[in-house]
């Protein structure tokens, strides 16, 4: 495809696959240049050919990262690499998460800790080192994912409901501190979308979620890349410290 004009620079933490990928690749049909990321050398070969892949489609400049999210030393370098690569920062989405689910009975401190590890500090760790740059650059768009599970809870996931519910926090804090910096800081909170992190459901417990969902089906992660884009996009500029679903109305 031919090169376009860039609109921006934005990295996609967790972005080698599932709703991070879907980001990544609507970013960069806007005309973003790209920065994806994986968690370890191990998924970078599969996500340097995604970012490539993503440049021939689109036209524009994509780089791969490998960086533990969790880790503040990577999660500066991973956004110093970035800004390295492809010349600015005006995007950061917060998208790389985990799960480890189990009843609060059976659930050990180190599963509760796992998860808060990647989802919450992993969070905090990239806003910390791209709120600098954005900061000196006075633009920026900030954009965590949440779930309707830190909104809402859910029976199964004290952990991961508490690490996305502090996403909120940290979204909400955020956009009060960086709003006169012209940065917004926005919170996604998906519903049930289908990827490999809800492939772990069985067929059983599927049917009952979907039967919980208005829309009665999982979402696709296209689904929350389209808000991810838009709230990315010149047309979002007054919108912060927001927390947004995109769940087929599971939460209403
Ligand atoms: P996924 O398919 O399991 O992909 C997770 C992504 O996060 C992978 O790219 C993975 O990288 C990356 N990641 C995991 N730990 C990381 C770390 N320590 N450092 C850097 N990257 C790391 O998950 P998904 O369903 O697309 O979910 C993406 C986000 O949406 C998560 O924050 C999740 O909590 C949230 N969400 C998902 C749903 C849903 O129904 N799927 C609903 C609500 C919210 P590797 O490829 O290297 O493992």
């Amino acid at each position: 495809m031919e090169s376009m004009e860039t609109k921006g620079v934005a990295l996609v933490t967790g972005s080698g696959r599932g709703i991070g990928l879907a980001c990544a690749r609507e970013l960069a049909r806007r005309g973003f240049d790209v920065c994806l990321n994986c968690s370890s050398a191990v998924s970078l070969e599969r996500t340097a050919g995604a970012a490539e892949a993503i440049a021939q489609e689109f036209g524009v400049r994509a780089h791969a990262v490998a960086a533990d999210v969790s880790d503040a030393d990577a999660a500066k370098a991973m956004v110093d690499e970035a800004v390295q690569t492809l010349g600015r920062l005006d995007v950061l989405v917060n998208n790389a998460g985990i799960t480890r689910d189990g009843l609060i009975a059976r659930m050990n401190p180190e599963d509760f800790d796992a998860v808060v590890d990647v989802n919450l500090n992993g969070t905090f760790n990239c806003c910390k080192a791209a709120a600098k740059v954005m900061m000196k650059q006075r633009s920026g768009r900030i954009i965590n994912m949440s779930s309707v599970v830190g909104v809402a809870g859910n029976a199964g996931q004290v952990n991961y409901a508490a690490s996305k519910a502090g996403v909120i926090g940290i979204t909400k804090s955020l956009a009060k501190e960086l709003a006169r910096r012209s940065i917004t800081v926005n919170a996604v909170a998906p519903g049930f979308i289908s990827t490999d992190m809800t492939d772990a459901l069985t067929e059983e417990q599927r049917e009952a979620i979907a039967g919980r969902i208005g829309l009665g089906r999982f979402g696709e992660a296209e689904d929350v890349a389209a808000l991810v884009g838009f709230l990315a996009s010149p047309e979002a500029a007054y919108i912060t410290g927001q927390v947004i679903s995109v769940d087929g109305g599971l939460a209403i």
